[in-house]
């Protein structure tokens, strides 16, 4: 590919949907702000390596003494092995950049005198290298884990001198979707990052590894390759949120512990029909309760606010399915955990058109992140707008 390329034909305009496709954001944004020679003059060829741009055999040979030719050759044998990939080629770039150590870190920053202090985004703690980045922190290290390549990224990281070279033979160790979802995941622990330091947004590495799985089964889909197999535990992970029939809305629910400041915490969020956030929710407790209790209480804060709202038509999704069960079941315990149940079942049973249903934690997402997020906020709080938290989930279940 040549930068003519990447120009609408017989303009000198920059692609910009190309661009995008092909480049992450910042990136796009430093090409497009590239001026281009609007007369049409005809390309020459300019030694870039002199000031003129007259080339110099003197100059040449100054500069391939620089390069080794050993490691063009390897590195060349590495791009043959990143290019074959089943991969966006925005990820294989990625990749690219960072086994050549291009990529932005604060370490490099700080190197070429730029001034930014060069720890890591995630921690805080070590000085942010590629290395420390994608194999070492915690926050990576739990996004491998979330993904099932704990072990496979340990077994090499073990092996390599290099991040180059754990890259290297983690690529050619792994099987094609295994590669591309290894690529895919510290792809997306990059993106995080860049979240992270432009946006202050911190997520999950639950959340970080969705994007991931995401992005490459989309990509993967609308190739016709087939659905990338992301998880282990397929059942487990491929539920996605689904949007509701018109005219029902959909309301997802969540609850959360907080160990360190003893609290149960709540999230509840309302989406329509067209997968838009409507209004959410979160609330917290003074308190440790049992997860069961927990559980159906934020079914029950969930159903008394909607009635609340007016709300009469609209589905609430819990991932707790004995709650779902406790709930249509006719058995009546004394327990704290019924009494909440019974609560539910009296709300349910004077809305007709208002039902409650199990999904897995993948399609409840959003109510899970949120009801994590719900100690740093006022309790209780009421969001007509999404809060920095769910808003890259929100789009990924839009997706759908
Ligand atoms: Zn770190």
């Amino acid at each position: 590919m040549v930068v003519n390329d990447l120009l609408i034909p017989g303009t000198s305009q920059w692609d910009v949907s190309l661009l995008e496709e092909l480049f992450c954001g910042r990136d796009v944004e430093e090409i497009t702000n590239s001026p281009l020679n609007p007369s049409g003059v005809d390309d020459i060829r300019v030694w870039h390596y002199d000031k003129k741009g007259k080339y110099m055999v003197k100059s040449s040979y100054r500069i391939a003494r620089n390069f080794s030719e050993d490691d063009n050759r390897e590195n060349s044998a590495l791009w043959s092995k990143i290019w074959k990939l089943k991969l966006p080629p925005k990820i294989k770039h990625f990749v690219w950049r960072a086994c050549t150590n291009c990529l932005p870190l604060r370490s490099n920053l700080s190197r070429r005198n730029i001034v930014v202090e060069p720890v890591c985004a995630f921690c805080r703690v070590e000085m942010e290298t590629c290395w420390h980045v994608f194999v070492s922190c915690r926050y990576c290290r739990d996004c491998w884990r979330e993904a099932g390549l704990n072990d496979f990224v340990e077994e090499r990281a073990a092996a390599a001198e290099s991040f180059t070279e754990f890259m290297d033979t983690g690529i050619t160790d792994a099987d094609h979707w295994l590669a591309a979802k290894l690529c895919a995941v510290m792809w997306s622990i990059w993106r995080q990052r860049n979240c992270e330091i432009w946006e202050n947004s911190h997520t999950s590495a639950v959340v970080t590894v969705r994007v991931a799985a995401v992005v490459l089964s989309d990509w993967s889909i609308s190739l016709g390759l087939g659905n990338a197999e992301f998880y282990n535990n397929t059942e487990e992970h491929s539920q996605r949120w689904k949007k509701p029939n018109f005219p029902y809305m959909k309301c997802n629910v969540d609850a959360a512990i907080c160990q360190q400041r003893k609290l149960t915490g709540i999230g509840v969020v309302l989406r329509n029909d067209q997968g838009e956030f409507i209004v959410a929710r979160t609330i917290y407790f003074p308190g440790i309760y049992a997860i069961r209790e927990a559980e159906a209480i934020s079914v029950r804060e969930a159903l008394s606010w909607l009635h609340d709202l007016g709300i009469r038509q609209v589905v609430v999704e819990t991932d707790a399915k004995y709650v779902v069960d406790s709930l249509t079941s006719h058995e009546f315990g004394i327990s704290e955990y019924d009494f909440v149940i019974q609560e539910c079942r009296a709300f349910l049973q004077s809305e007709p058109e208002v039902s409650a249903k199990f999904v897995r934690r993948n399609a409840n997402m959003v109510a899970h992140e949120l009801a994590k997020g719900s100690f740093s906020f006022d309790s209780p709080s009421v969001w007509n707008f999404p809060p920095l938290c769910i808003v890259n989930l929100l789009s990924l279940d839009a997706l759908d």
